[in-house]
C-alpha cells in the first residue's frame, strides 16, 4: 500500500515559548512540539493529533483544498477593486494646543474653504465604493466649524442623492465643543473619536492647552456623548492614544483610565517618527523594545479588568486576533497587504490637495511630497487612484515581495507602512532587518500568541470576537 504523503505545504515558522508556530500562506497555523516540528519539515510525522491539526489548518501539501483556498484569497483581497472607502478631509492647520508630538502644534495656520471642502467630497463620491466614510481632521477641525458643518450637511445630501451608504466620523480635542455643535454632531449622526493619553497629569504633560484643562474638557465631553448616545460603538464615542516616553511604566494607570470612562477600546501604538515627533524624539520617542514591555504591561491589564468583569478591548490585539481566527476583515488599512495607501484612503489636504494617506500628508507637510496624488481641481479620480505613489506603495506593502516578510511567521496578519519607511529609512521599502515598526510588531504579535496560548488569558481573547 502507498504511503500517505505527509509533506508540508508552503510554511513560515517561528519559535515561541509555547512550542513552535507553523503558519501557511492562507493563515492557517498550528503550534508544535519541537519534535513534531521536526519530523513534520522532514514530511515524516505519523498520524495523531498534530498531524490532525496541520491538515485542518492547510499545512500538508498533498490535502491542501483549493477550492477553499480560492475562496478565502478572492473574499481577503476583495477590496482592491473597490476603491477607497475611507475619505479624510483635513479641514484646518489651526489647532488651540500644542502636543509633543504633533506636527500641527500652532494656534494659526490654514483652513479648508467650503468650496474646498465641497470638491473634496465630491470627489470622494466619485470613487466606485457602494458605502464610504469621510472623516474630519485638523489641526482642531472644530477650529473651522462653519466647514464642517456645511461638507457634513453637502455630504449626507450627496449620499441621499446618490444612494451611496455614508458615515461621518469627526476626530476632535473637544476643547471648542459646546451645545449646539454637540446638538449638530449627535443630529447628523457624526460619530466622535478624541484623544486620551492617560490619567490627567500625563495627559495634560503631553499635550498643553493654553486655553485651560486638555484632559477635563475631554472627559467632559466623552460623558456627555456617552450620556447621549450610550458607550458602546457605532454610537459612543472612543478615544486615541499616543504613547511617548513619559508613558513608559504608567500602562496600568492608562489603562484603568480607559476603563474607568467606559471606553470601549484602548489602542496601544508605537509613536510614529515624523513630524514634531522626530525633531522631538530623544526627548520623547523609545525603541521597539521599551515599546513591546509596555504593549505587554497594557495588554494584561486589559485582560486582567475582563476577567474582573469589565468590558474593553485592546485594539491592536482585537485586529491581530480577529485575523488570526481567519476573519478576511481588511478594514483596518496599516495592517493589511498592500496596505491602504490610495487603494482604501484618501485624505484630502486644506489646500485641496489629495495624498494617500494622512501619514502621507503629514510628510509633505515637512517638505516630502512622494505621497501626493493630484488636486481636487483638476485631477479626475482614474488619475489619482492610478498614480505613482498608489503604485509605489501597492508594491512597497505587498509582503511576498519583502524578503525579511516573506518568511515571517506573521506574515499573513501583518502589514508594513511605506509612509513610515518614508520617514525612518528614507525610501517606501523594506521592512528590513532593525525596522523599528517591524521590530515592534513582531513583539507585539509575540505577546498576542502567548496569551492566545494561554488557558486563562485565551478564552478572553476569543470571547473579543463574539462582539
Ligand atoms: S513587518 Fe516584521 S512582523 Fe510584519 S511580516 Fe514583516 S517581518 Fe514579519
Ligand atoms: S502608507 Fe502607512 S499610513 Fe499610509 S495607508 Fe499605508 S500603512 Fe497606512
Amino acid at each position: 500500500m502507498k504511503k500517505p504523503d505527509n509533506s508540508p505545504a508552503y510554511f513560515n515558522w517561528r519559535r515561541l515559548k509555547k512550542g513552535v508556530l507553523v503558519t501557511g500562506y492562507m493563515g492557517g497555523w498550528a503550534v508544535l512540539k519541537p519534535e513534531e516540528f521536526r519530523l513534520f519539515a522532514a514530511g515524516r510525522l505519523k498520524k495523531g493529533p498534530a498531524l490532525a491539526r496541520l491538515e485542518k489548518a492547510g499545512l500538508l501539501r498533498s490535502r491542501l483544498d483549493f477550492d477553499s483556498i480560492f475562496t478565502d484569497w478572492r473574499d481577503s483581497n476583495e477590496y482592491l477593486g473597490k476603491g477607497p472607502g475611507l475619505h479624510i478631509l483635513v479641514l484646518t492647520q489651526v489647532c488651540n494646543h500644542s502636543c509633543v508630538y504633533c506636527q500641527a502644534g500652532e494656534v494659526t495656520g490654514s483652513s479648508m474653504t467650503s468650496a474646498t471642502a465641497k470638491k473634496a467630497v465630491d470627489f470622494s463620491f466619485t470613487a466606485p465604493v457602494p458605502g464610504l466614510t469621510i472623516e474630519f481632521q485638523g489641526g482642531e477641525p472644530l477650529a473651522n466649524w462653519p466647514v464642517l458643518k456645511e461638507a457634513a450637511l453637502y455630504a449626507r445630501a450627496k449620499a441621499k442623492k446618490t444612494g451611496k451608504e455614508l458615515a461621518l466620523a469627526l476626530v476632535s480635542n473637544l476643547s471648542l465643543m459646546d451645545e449646539a455643535k454637540a446638538a449638530f454632531i449627535i443630529k447628523n449622526d457624526i460619530s466622535l473619536c478624541t484623544s486620551l493619553d492617560g490619567p490627567a497629569d500625563l495627559h495634560n504633560a503631553n499635550r498643553p492647552y493654553s486655553g485651560g484643562d486638555s484632559h477635563a474638557a475631554a472627559v467632559k465631553w466623552i460623558k456627555y456623548f456617552q450620556k447621549r448616545r450610550g458607550t458602546r460603538p457605532p454610537g459612543g464615542p472612543s478615544a486615541l492614544l499616543t504613547v511617548t516616553r513619559a508613558s513608559l511604566g504608567r500602562a496600568h494607570a492608562i489603562v484603568d483610565e480607559y476603563a474607568r470612562l467606559r471606553l470601549p477600546y484602548v489602542f496601544l501604538r508605537p509613536l510614529s517618527p515624523m513630524g514634531q515627533a522626530l525633531e522631538r524624539w530623544a526627548e520623547i520617542g523609545y525603541g521597539p523594545e521599551e515599546f513591546v514591555k509596555f504593549y505587554r504591561e497594557g495588554l494584561d491589564r486589559v485582560l486582567e479588568l475582563n476577567l474582573e468583569g469589565v468590558e474593553m478591548k485592546e485594539k491592536t490585539a482585537f485586529l491581530m486576533v480577529k485575523k488570526i481566527a481567519g476573519s478576511q476583515d481588511n478594514r483596518y488599512v496599516d495592517l493589511r497587504c498592500p496596505c491602504g495607501a490610495g487603494l482604501g484612503q484618501l485624505a484630502y489636504d486644506w489646500d485641496g490637495g489629495i495624498y494617500t494617506c494622512d501619514e502621507g500628508r503629514m510628510l509633505a507637510r515637512g517638505g516630502d511630497a512622494s505621497f501626493r496624488l493630484g488636486g481636487v481641481r483638476g485631477s479626475a479620480y482614474q488619475d489619482v487612484i492610478a498614480a505613482d505613489p498608489v503604485k509605489a506603495c501597492a508594491i512597497a506593502s505587498s509582503l511576498d515581495l519583502q524578503p525579511v516578510c516573506a518568511r515571517c511567521a506573521y506574515r499573513p496578519f501583518c502589514g508594513v507602512c511605506p509612509a513610515y519607511n518614508q520617514a525612518a529609512q528614507g525610501g517606501f521599502w523594506g521592512s528590513m532587518p532593525g525596522n523599528a515598526r517591524c521590530r515592534a510588531l513582531l513583539g507585539i504579535f509575540d505577546a498576542v500568541f502567548a496569551r492566545l496560548l494561554d488557558k486563562r488569558t485565551g478564552p478572553v481573547l476569543e470571547k473579543w470576537l463574539e462582539s
